[in-house]
């Protein structure tokens, strides 16, 4: 039941950042506020209604006039509720009814936080409430000038009595011998510390008992801590459940932007960019005894799938092929769709016998497998695929060369001692320029691939559908050159 009034708020919340008109996002604002204004209208009532007890600590005289401004203020935001939404194309008007919506709110806010509830937590979820939540549905710039207006006020009211200008407030302690108005803007420490002061003189007639005047003052403080709480809690549970609602927005849409980042939509493989990302870091997470195998794959005379049978149709080819090589490979392998109609495959920790064998796998798959258009059309595709395995001991042997020929890290370093041991065991001091560094170069990952380019031309060139191994190349015609030099 919770979970789905989530997926409820969720969806509803998304649909409003992202798919909302301004107008009626500001129209939801105001149905918001009038909310709240009916929340306020309601305390009214029960004070109303309570009159008899309340009379001792809420200041009655206030109770009208600021129930009437409530009620004016919750039929003027009713009317902005259905105002607002009819004026979506009209943007200078819809600014011109957000701002007046923000300033009137404003003000209200700041009269009922004053008069009903001068708390620290009223004042605070108003605030910070208030602000994010209209964030969210109106110009940020007004809301922003509305914060600043506010924070003046919180502190103008703070500062006023101070300067000996008394506040209407209702909070009151209507005790006859004590001077009225005393109790406006004292905390209860601060009354006891005047009701002992003044206790002697009033209690001695013996008309007011302590204990009567402990029952009003914990009823009292009951009733005003309530108040608060009925004033500021709701506002900060919604306010609470609307901003873990949108970080749960940002994470999907997060995820959203790195799948386009890194994913071909196409297909759903992994893209160009991502594959190589992916094939630099499997690379330099190897351990000194694994090879590491690339293929590349291109789907042969595929210009003539689409000039025969559409671009559609090509796509479609594309989109299976790519679920053959996703079925048959590993999580572990890297699949990526590296152009058009080529694909590149990456193996960590492959030997070059077994990643043969897969490859062939790969190349009698898709010959194998027949793509079905429609009742009348269905053909077979077949692959060409070029292969590179960089056995373990010519990747140290690379390392080993760009080791001697890096000269990028000797003059900075040069002058540090560090202490390893040698064979022998004995520990010896050497210069840190001297200690192999041993790394592939940058560019490694490009010139695997064009290596197992390569062998993928000699595939295309033996008349395809077949799969080449640029080692076997290499070991045969050293004129080919090497990944030193590709
Ligand atoms: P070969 O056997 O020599 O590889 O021949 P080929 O026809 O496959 O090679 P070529 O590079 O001449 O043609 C590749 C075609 O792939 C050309 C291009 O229109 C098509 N292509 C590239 N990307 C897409 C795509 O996303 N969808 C479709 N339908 N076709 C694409
Ligand atoms: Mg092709
Ligand atoms: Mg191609």
């Amino acid at each position: 039941m919770v979970a789905s009034i989530y997926q409820l708020g969720y969806k509803k919340l998304s649909q409003i950042i992202f798919e909302w008109q301004a107008a009626d996002r500001a129209s939801l604002l105001s149905l918001f506020i009038v909310l709240e204004i009916t929340m306020h209208w309601l305390w009214c009532l029960f004070v109303w209604l309570r009159r008899g007890a309340s009379n001792s600590y809420v200041d009655m005289t206030l109770l009208y006039p600021i129930w009437l401004i409530i009620t004016l203020m919750g039929l003027f935001f009713w009317w902005t509720v259905g105002h607002l939404s009819n004026i979506k194309n009209d943007y200078q008007r819809l600014h011109f009814w957000q701002i007046v919506l923000i300033f009137v709110y404003s003000l209200y806010i700041a009269v009922v936080v004053l008069v009903m509830g001068h708390s620290s937590l009223v004042s605070g979820v108003s605030l910070v409430g208030g602000t994010m939540l209209a964030m969210m549905l109106v110009r940020r710039r007004y809301i922003w000038k509305a914060f600043l207006i506010q924070v003046f006020l919180i502190i103008l009211v703070t500062l006023l009595p101070y300067a000996g200008i008394n506040l209407p407030s209702m909070r009151q302690l209507n005790i006859t011998s004590i001077p009225a108005g005393t109790f406006s803007y004292q905390t209860y420490n601060e009354i006891t510390t005047i009701e002992n002061a003044i206790a002697a003189s009033i209690f001695q007639d013996g008309t007011l008992s302590w204990d009567s005047i402990n029952e009003i003052r914990r009823s009292s403080a009951f009733f005003w801590r309530t108040t608060h709480l009925y004033l500021a809690l709701p506002k900060a549970i919604f306010m609470v459940y609307v901003f873990s609602t949108i970080l749960l927005i940002l994470d999907d849409s997060k995820k959203e932007i790195i799948q386009h980042a890194n994913h071909d939509e196409l297909t759903g493989l992994k893209n160009r960019r991502y594959g190589l990302t992916q094939m630099q870091q499997t690379l330099a997470h190897l351990t000194d005894t694994q090879d590491y195998t690339v293929i590349l794959l291109d789907l042969d005379l595929f210009k003539n799938i689409n000039d025969n049978y559409g671009h559609d149709v090509g796509d479609q080819v594309l989109k299976e092929v790519a679920e053959i090589l996703k079925e048959a490979l590993n999580d572990a392998d890297i699949i990526s769709r590296y152009g058009g109609e080529e694909f590149l495959i990456v193996l960590p920790d492959m030997t070059h016998s077994l990643a043969m064998t897969i490859a062939e796998q790969l190349r009698r798959d898709i010959d194998r497998y027949v793509l079905q258009v429609d009742d009348s059309l269905s053909f077979r595709v077949t692959a060409s695929l070029g292969l590179y395995t960089l056995t373990h001991t010519e990747r140290m042997r690379i390392k080993q060369a760009y080791a001697i020929t890096e000269p990028k890290e000797n003059t900075a370093q040069s002058k540090k001692l560090q202490t390893i041991k040698s064979r022998k065991g004995k520990h010896v001091i050497i210069k840190t320029s001297e200690l192999p560094k041993t790394y592939l170069p940058s560019d490694i990952c490009q010139r695997l691939i064009s290596i197992a380019d390569k062998a993928l031309y000699e595939a295309k060139d033996r008349g395809r559908n077949q799969v080449v191994s640029a080692n076997e190349m290499l070991a045969a015609d050293k004129s080919l050159g090497s990944i030193y030099s590709a």
